[in-house]
């Protein structure tokens, strides 16, 4: 057996998981991963390409059959099990993705939580899998709804926050009765990998889940293109959403995007200030900015706006250093803001590398940006958010919805009009009234709109519709025949 599992703080190589073994890539390529903490390197990971795809497809292709054939109960039943290994493996688990992320151990014990608590409810709905009975215009005939599994469904995820990403997917995947290749990101293999080998270790059969590494565009990408694959399920860039879609589109499998966002958090003048500027700060720089749901756009009206800007920036000097994830991405963003500066932006904080070895970027607000300018509307991923100036709620709706993106929103207020007034013109999937833009429950559907995805919802008992298919079933009975 390989070794892959932490040795006194090292990973050593990281394999793939296919069929329940373990197995280098089939060209025997590995690729580097770094520590994002401090640039050194962690371990290396399996280079996969499309002959280790065709594998993992036809194990999770020979396996789901049976894994269909059991009830949706005792497939909640096994998954129950994964979710109290998980949290049985809680500070491990932890460890290893403070490692692939650099994030803090406080922050990575909560996102074990999350995963955890995604197994439970997710487990629990294997006893709800509800139809619907229908009437019909036709007498003595019934009519009722059932979930079919789709067959293998693709599980591509971010770096962000690795556990909950292939939570949400892999647990409603596995209880509608499917089977799964994960490709996680590159930049966190071993927390995928360990919930793969979790996953066996609570039941789930051989080839029901299988973990496949390397980058996007070789195993990502022989995923996607597989004809086997009835479903890819994807959490990550809206570039790389649109490519999938497009790809996974040609041969009509099903696709599910969860994609980027632009995220606006606004402040009116009737805010309480010490709450708004908890969770600006909360929303924007926890995680190194680095979530989906990140508050990126700061929209404070005119009245309050010099001081929630002298709060942020006061505030925002006291946090504690977090990497992001990797060198490529650090310039990405500082290139971003060196253009901003150009196009007249102005840096009030932050703006440039904090301290080298490790890919640390300052908390960093930014004022004076053009609503339509590139920094404006390009999702960063990183501990960055810009400053906007408002003259009222109107003024505030025009300039959130201004952007290609629509993940979450959320409004500071006293005012129960201007709450519900923006929660029905805000363009997006998650409106927060007095709180952060992000904070999702394993119940509450999850997505957003325009180009923050297609339309589904992960999470909640929404995400059974992503893994399953309807069936409405007819029965017409003879009453001659009694
Ligand atoms: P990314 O698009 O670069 O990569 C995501 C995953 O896709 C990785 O596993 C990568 O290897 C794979 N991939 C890349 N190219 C591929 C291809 N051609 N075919 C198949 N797979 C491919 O994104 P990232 O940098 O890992 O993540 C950041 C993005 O994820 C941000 O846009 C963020 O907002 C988004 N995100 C969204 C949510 C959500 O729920 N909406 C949650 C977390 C992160």
């Amino acid at each position: 057996m390989l070794a892959h599992v932490p040795v006194g703080g090292l990973l050593a190589d990281t394999p793939n998981l296919v069929d329940g073994q373990l197995s280098e890539a089939a060209s025997g390529k590995w690729l580097e991963k770094r520590r994002p903490a401090d640039g050194t390197l962690l371990c290396r990971i399996a280079r996969s390409g499309a002959a280790d795809v065709e594998q993992a497809v036809a194990a999770a292709t020979a396996a789901q059959p049976a894994w269909a054939e059991a009830t949706a109960v005792a497939r909640g039943e096994t998954l129950r099990e994964l979710a109290l290994l998980l949290r049985a493996h809680r500070q491990e688990l932890a460890e290893i993705v403070v490692e692939e992320t650099g994030k803090s151990l406080e922050l990575a014990l909560g996102e074990v939580d999350a995963a955890v608590e995604m197994g439970f409810f997710v487990a629990g709905e294997g006893r709800r899998s509800y139809g619907r009975t229908l009437t019909s215009a036709m007498a003595h005939r019934t009519v009722y709804t059932t979930r079919q599994p789709l067959g293998v469904a693709a599980l591509i995820t971010s770096f962000n926050t690795p556990l909950p990403n292939i939570a949400w997917k892999a647990f409603p995947a596995l209880l509608c009765g499917n089977a799964a290749v994960a490709k996680p990101s590159e930049h966190t293999p071993a927390s995928a990998l360990r919930f793969g080998e979790l996953a066996l270790e609570a039941g789930v059969p051989p080839g029901v889940l299988n973990v496949v590494h390397g980058l996007g565009s070789e195993a990502g990408a022989a995923l996607v293109e597989h004809e086997d694959v009835a479903l890819v399920s994807f959490t990550g860039s809206a570039g790389t959403g649109r490519w999938i879609n497009e790809r996974a589109g040609r041969r009509l499998a099903k696709v599910c995007l969860e994609l980027g966002g632009k995220n606006a958090l606004v402040v009116c003048d009737d805010a309480d200030l010490d709450n708004a500027e908890r969770w600006a700060l909360a929303s924007a720089f926890s995680n190194a900015g680095q979530r989906c749901a990140a508050a990126s756009r700061i929209v404070a009206f005119d009245e309050v706006y010099e001081e929630v800007r002298d709060r942020l920036v006061a505030r925002a000097l006291e946090l504690p250093p977090e990497p992001v994830i990797s060198e490529e991405s650090l310039e990405r963003i500082l290139g971003a803001l060196e253009r901003a500066r150009s196009d007249g932006a102005v840096v009030l904080c932050g703006g440039e590398r904090l301290r080298s070895p490790g890919f640390y970027l300052a908390p960093t607000i930014v004022e004076a940006a053009e609503s339509g300018s590139e920094i404006a509307r390009t999702e960063l991923f990183g501990p960055v958010t810009l400053l906007f100036r408002v003259r009222g709620l109107d003024e505030a709706i025009a300039l959130v919805n201004d952007s290609p993106y629509g993940l979450t929103s959320a409004i500071h207020t006293s005012s129960l009009h201007r709450a519900l007034r923006f929660a029905e013109k805000v363009e997006a999937g998650v409106v927060v009234v007095n709180g952060g833009t992000h904070g999702s429950e394993p119940h509450m559907g999850f997505g957003g709109v325009k180009s923050s995805g297609t339309g589904w919802r992960e999470a909640g008992v929404e995400a059974l519709d992503v893994y399953s298919d309807l069936k409405v079933v007819n029965l017409i009975a003879d009453p001659t025949l009694v």
